[in-house]
């Protein structure tokens, strides 16, 4: 038996008294007895939050541990590293899916009846094979994209328009730069330039994160680390390194589907729009709650397909 999921400080469940909380960013209201952190994007977790509750179990993937732990300490008595994707804590069953947005990122089924998706991409990527789409009473679903201005193109056009840019920038300049989030489109990138016969050089953080991927089984091939712009080849970047640029880089993620010029490409670690009600279509869930990103608008998009839909955020 479980009670509605309500937003406080992360996604918070009550099941059978027990209260389990995912992806905190902020102190909760209540103190939790299980936190789950679906991947080791930021925007889903807190270090702090998570070390202010050292009795909490918190359950995360191996990889989204590696990651979180690169520069923090957990302090929890009681964490588990998902070996197997199933697992029973207090009693409570929960079974763990991927999601093909990052290395590590998860999906969870609570006691098979509450699938939360965390951040998800469901379509084939060149690094990843899509997810499985949860099957489940209630449905908690990402809404970053939930939006009809984010419809994205085809994964394999987007991966052609990147190479064309590339190579023509490339023969025209002597380089080319492209700046993606990391860890995530970042990753792919290096992987789908790998096909090119160009040098491939990252950014610092980038590169760290590449090679937590190949540690895990997603070979990369062959990258080094950007000490300058001095060779010939391509740059990937953080996206945030690329405010200051004055034209030349290509900026790859998915609020770019919104931009006019074409050096913007909307290819993401994150569904579209299409892909989300695809999700929800399939799930067979009697109800939605919708958060992050366009959660509101998804849910209202939602109730005019007749689901019973509500955010969370
Ligand atoms: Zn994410």
């Amino acid at each position: 038996m479980s009670i509605d999921p309500a937003y406080s400080g992360g996604i918070e469940i009550l099941v059978r008294g027990k209260r389990i909380l995912l992806d905190p960013v902020r102190m909760p209201e209540s103190k939790p007895d299980i936190i789950i952190v679906s991947h080791a994007h930021r925007d889903h977790y807190n270090i702090k939050v998570l070390n202010s509750f050292p009795d909490a179990t918190i359950i995360l993937s191996n990889e989204t541990y590696n990651l979180i732990t690169r520069r923090n300490r957990l302090k929890s008595k009681k964490i588990i590293k998902l070996e197997e994707n199933y697992i029973e804590v207090e009693d409570i069953q929960f079974e763990f899916f991927e999601a093909n947005h990052i290395i590590g990122s998860r999906q969870v089924l609570i006691d098979g009846e509450i699938a939360y998706t965390g951040d998800i991409c469901l379509e084939k990527r060149i690094i990843f094979n899509p997810p499985k789409i949860l099957k489940a009473n209630t449905l908690i679903i990402e809404a970053t994209y939930g939006n009809p201005l984010y419809i994205f193109p085809d994964r394999k056009i987007l991966y052609r328009k990147i190479l064309k840019k590339i190579i023509r920038d490339f023969f025209n300049h002597g380089k080319a730069i492209v700046y993606a989030r990391s860890p995530g489109v970042a990753q792919e990138l290096i992987k789908l330039f790998s096909k090119l016969k160009i040098d491939v050089y990252v950014h610092k953080a980038i590169y760290t994160h590449a090679q937590l991927y190949s540690e895990n089984g997603c070979n990369l091939n062959r990258y080094y680390i950007a000490d300058s712009l001095n060779e010939e080849g391509v740059y990937i970047y953080p996206i945030w390194f690329g405010k200051n640029d004055e034209g030349l880089g290509i900026f790859v993620t998915g609020w770019a589907a919104i931009e006019k010029e074409d050096r913007f490409i909307p290819l993401s670690s994150h569904s579209g729009l299409d892909k989300l009600l695809k999700y929800v279509e399939e799930s067979n869930a009697q109800r939605i709650y919708t958060v992050y990103g366009y959660a509101r608008k998804f849910s209202d998009i939602l109730r005019k397909h007749d689901f019973d839909a509500i955010s969370l955020w």
